[in-house]
């Protein structure tokens, strides 16, 4: 029994065929016209369950480009690419409350809190 799997010939010095998902979230996504409708520079999206905010500000204090305290001084988002991934988890993981969700755009995973 052959453990040969067909695989395409290469020609050398020629990159491997490494076709986009379809699914794949780009870094703009833009219209027919070529208008950039949405910037989403990196992997993670963050919501704030404002009902859980107790007004501690270690995510402003973190990420402040990501998030700030409104009038009421509760936090909320002011963009998802102020700041980099690591830096948005780590406010989120310094939240004493957990108010802040991470989701991981290409899996739909959520990173934080742990389910
Ligand atoms: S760290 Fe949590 S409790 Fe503190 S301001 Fe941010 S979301 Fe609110």
């Amino acid at each position: 029994m052959s453990s040969q799997q067909s695989q395409p010939p290469q020609a050398p010095g020629q990159p491997a065929a490494d076709p986009a998902p379809a699914n794949q979230p780009s870094a703009a996504q833009q219209t027919l016209n070529g208008a950039v409708t949405q910037k989403q520079i990196g992997k993670y999206t963050v919501t704030v369950d404002r009902s859980k905010c107790i007004s501690a500000a270690s995510c402003v204090a973190i990420a402040p480009k990501v998030f700030e305290l409104d009038e009421e001084n509760l936090a909320r988002v002011i963009s998802q690419d102020g700041n980099d991934d690591d830096t948005k988890l780590l406010a989120a993981q310094s939240c004493p409350t957990a108010a802040i969700t991470v989701v991981n755009n290409e899996t739909g995973e959520q990173v934080w809190p742990p389910q």
